[in-house]
């Protein structure tokens, strides 16, 4: 039996590993965790009959305890509960949790030697160099399960990295690709809040149509892969087919093409380092017909321009750029500030937070990171006060 724990299992991507976790009669779930969505997160545990179920939210323990009562199934709260149930054995851990509150999780699974399949983004872009060092120190793996890591991770199977000159990730360009530019300013969540070809969360979703998501990638990808700035490029492809292409010193392009479905590359972490059937539709280029290409126009998308001042700035930046685009992205929700804002905010950010020169450069742990987020998300709260209301 595979010993799996799913952090953020209520979640987009926590229901597709739940979907395919389903499927195996290998596994044995230790460890589910959840936010405030309670009820679901007690069905999970029932149906896959959990060791654990852990709320982030300590008031949540009490619905969450009664909603298990006579279970048998083991009950905690709290932030400091969801860490703790990183500790525990097992062997396929999958971090899925939204934001920088996946961090800890994450780090934590690192620390107790574990196969990370890493969705939370926040992760290597907040922390890349001390998640990385984590994981070697403690011999863990980290498997990337963000669709154009893994997309990029499948193509150098049997590559050496030194003979990449390129890694392309794919964008579909939101749900506002083809709006005026001029009524960019006026999107609402609502409308900023759809996606032409992927079913996600709705923080995530809302970030690629400003490609807050894209920049978040292209950071990731910079750290995972070790990739330079000028290594990462990015290509609209409206069909979300092609997920990544990765192009090598002797001019050959190796891409990965599939349907868009999470279920694939989480399904990959699973199955690595083999492959193993997956529940997914079967690509058919015929009836696809066409697979289109363009290059980002980076006035619709200011957002992702800002990726590259990231990398080539180092240090905390990446942590910087993280918390101000979750805070910015929160005022964008609540209706405070406008869709084409939030870069504006997080640039504000990144800027107040250079001029500071009483903090870290460089955080060396995971408490200097946490400290550097939340002055960050201060100094973001202030940019976006001064913006004028949407
Ligand atoms: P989601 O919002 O659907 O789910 C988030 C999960 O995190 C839920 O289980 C929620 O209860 C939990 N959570 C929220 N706040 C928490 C907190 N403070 N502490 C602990 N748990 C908390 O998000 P999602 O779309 O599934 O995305 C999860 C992660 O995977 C994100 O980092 C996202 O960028 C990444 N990702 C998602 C997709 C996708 O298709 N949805 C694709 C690639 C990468
Ligand atoms: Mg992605």
């Amino acid at each position: 039996m595979r010993r799996v724990a799913v952090f953020g299992a209520t979640g987009s991507v926590g229901e597709s590993t739940l979907d395919l976790l389903a499927r195996r009669d290998d596994i044995e779930v230790v460890a589910l965790t959840g936010g405030r969505n309670v009820k679901r997160l007690a069905e999970q545990a029932k149906a896959h009959n959990a060791a654990l179920a852990v709320t982030a939210f300590d008031d949540c323990y009490q619905p969450l305890k009664d909603a298990l009562a006579g279970t048998g199934i083991d009950v905690a709260a709290g932030a400091h509960a969801v860490v703790e149930a990183a500790h525990r054995p097992a062997d396929w851990v999958m971090s899925a949790i939204v934001g920088a509150a996946g961090l800890a999780p994450g780090f934590a699974a690192l620390s107790q030697g574990r196969t990370l399949a890493l969705a939370n983004k926040e992760s290597l872009v907040t922390a890349g160099p001390l998640l990385l060092a984590e994981a070697r120190s403690h011999g863990a793996t980290i498997l990337p399960v963000d669709s154009e890591h893994s997309a990029v991770f499948q193509a150098l199977v049997g590559e050496d990295i030194a003979q990449v000159e390129t890694v392309t990730l794919t964008a579909s360009g939101g749900g506002l690709r083809d709006w005026p530019l001029e009524k960019l300013a006026y999107a609402t969540p609502e409308e900023a809040g759809k996606h032409p070809n992927w079913d996600m969360g709705q923080r995530i979703t809302i970030d690629s149509a400003s490609m807050f998501n894209k920049a978040m990638e292209v950071i990731e990808a910079h750290e995972f892969f070790g990739l330079a700035p000028d290594q990462v490029k990015v290509l609209i492809h409206p069909q979300s087919l092609v997920h990544a292409l990765v192009a090598f010193n002797d001019g050959a392009v190796m891409g990965h093409l599939g349907a868009p479905d999470m279920r694939h590359p989480i399904g990959y972490a699973l199955n690595w380092p083999q492959r193993g059937a997956l529940p997914i539709k079967r690509l058919d280029l015929a009836t696809a017909g066409r697979l289109d290409f363009a290059a980002p126009d980076l006035q619709r998308y200011p957002a992702l321009a800002l990726a590259w001042q990231v990398m080539e700035t180092g240090g905390a930046s990446g942590c910087v750029f993280n918390a101000a685009k979750e805070i910015a992205l929160d005022h964008f929700i609540a209706r405070d500030i406008g869709f084409l804002d939030m870069a504006s905010v997080v640039e504000a950010t990144l800027s107040a937070f250079a001029a500071r020169a009483d903090i870290a450069a460089t955080p060396r742990t995971l408490d200097e990171v946490l400290a550097i987020d939340t002055m960050a998300r201060e100094l973001a709260g202030e940019a976006a006060a001064r913006r004028p209301r949407a």
